[in-house]
């Protein structure tokens, strides 16, 4: 067993570190202004140019197959390039990505939908969860009827990130009543086909959507992948997902960390730093257990899944843990500021609140722990036999 980074990805590590400290915490101020005001944290134009930048140092496409263009790193450097690039804020990503379910298009889709999605000329969305239909995701209730060359969709999804901004959907919707999940098929719906969208305010800094369908005609030949294997891919997208949280646990927390440090050094209260109180002590070494602990379920996850394994209960365990241990710290983090840190002032209450999400979506603390403990109590996974 070898614990050490390759050459490789202490370069890479370090290339994005670097690229983190000169291009995108210059820019915390104007983020945190600029949200303050109502506006959003970076504009479209000057992503583009971050990530056209990022772009010159080989950051484009990190999980893009060559042919495409893209890096193609993988899961284990794509889970240590998160954890860096989350020890900012700012609302930035590398370009050169497209959902990872958008490579089942066909070669005519692909031209369409994959392609200028990878480029940046398109945005897409994914469209699965109803107001009736979130954790119980097979219940979704969306209709598509076949109406001569044509699928005809009725139906509401809520909270789809992007949904505002999307050009395009990859809904969800029920093409055979009678077989449950087996009888859903995925759809790629331009926005002009006629669905709308409704902005949500949350509680954090961006909102995803409420989209509407009525009546909406799709062409038969805009089904992605196979008609009624739709829910199969949902489930994909979803489960890319969740070791990807626990690394942006890890950066985001260690950060926060960094930052209780830093003020208990130099906050004096009854004579000396409250750094010397064992109270601020075991706050920052609980933090910096458990944040190790995620760093390691987050990698072994990522790991899994570059060797083509079943990442499904590694990656809940991962989920579970690190989303859950971000909120601690942050809670940790502000409470070591005292009042400071409940202000707009630092960006503590930012991050708190944009965490508290990681907890609800890609599956909440719940559906996690119910695949862990139905994994034991059916023994699809045995203790003791986590090492592979
Ligand atoms: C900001 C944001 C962005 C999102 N982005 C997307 C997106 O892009 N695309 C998309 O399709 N969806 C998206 N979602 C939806 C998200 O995946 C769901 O909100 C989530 O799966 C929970 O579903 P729900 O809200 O319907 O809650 P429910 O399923 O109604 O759950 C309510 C509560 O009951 C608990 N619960 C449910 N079932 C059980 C059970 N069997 N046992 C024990 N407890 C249970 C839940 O854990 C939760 O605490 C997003 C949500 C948010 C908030």
């Amino acid at each position: 067993m070898d614990f050490r980074l390759t050459d490789e990805q202490k370069m890479v590590r370090d290339t994005v570190r670097a690229f983190v400290q000169k291009e995108l915490l210059p820019l915390e101020g104007d983020v945190l202004r600029n949200e303050r005001e109502g506006r959003v944290g970076i504009e479209r134009e000057q992503l583009r140019q971050l990530q056209l930048k990022a772009k010159e140092l080989g950051f484009w496409g990190i999980n893009t197959p060559e042919e495409y263009g893209g890096a193609n790193l993988g899961p284990v450097m794509t889970a240590i390039i998160i954890m860096e690039l989350s020890h900012t804020f700012v609302p930035f990503a590398f370009g050169g990505s497209a959902d990872n379910i958008l490579y089942h298009c066909n070669e005519e889709q692909k031209q369409r939908y994959l392609i200028p999605t990878i480029n940046g000329e398109r945005r897409s969305c994914f469209a699965l969860t109803e107001p009736g239909a979130g954790s119980d995701a097979a219940n979704i209730k969306m209709s598509a009827v076949k109406d001569g060359k044509h699928w005809v969709l009725n139906g509401e999804k809520v909270f789809i990130t992007n949904g505002n901004e999307a050009d395009f959907t990859m809904v969800f919707a029920v093409t055979d009543k009678e077989r449950g999940a087996r009888g859903v098929t995925c759809f790629l719906v331009d926005r002009e086909m006629g669905w709308r969208s409704n902005y949500i305010h949350t509680m954090g800094e961006w909102g995803p959507a409420s989209l509407y369908f009525e009546n909406v005609r799709v062409p038969e030949e805009n089904i992605l992948g196979e008609l009624n294997q739709g829910f199969t891919l949902g489930m994909q997208w979803i489960g890319a997902g969740r070791w990807n949280i626990a690394a942006r646990a890890v950066g985001a927390a260690e950060r926060l960390l960094q930052m209780g440090i830093d003020y208990a050094k130099t906050r004096s209260t009854f004579g000396k730093p409250i750094a010397e109180r064992q109270a601020i002590q075991w706050m920052i070494a609980d933090s910096r257990v458990e944040i190790e602990a995620t760093r390691w379920l987050a990698l072994h996850a990522a790991w899994m899944a570059e060797e083509g394994l079943d990442t499904r209960h590694a990656a809940s365990i991962a989920k579970l843990y690190g989303s859950n241990m971000a909120n601690q710290v942050a809670d940790r983090v502000m409470q070591i500021h005292g009042g400071m840190g409940y202000t707009k002032e630092l960006p503590i209450e930012r991050w708190y609140r944009e965490m508290r999400v990681w907890r609800i979506f890609e599956g909440t603390d719940e559906i996690q722990r119910f695949i862990i403990s139905r994994d034991l109590l059916r023994g699809y996974v045995r203790l003791g036999e986590e090492l592979v």
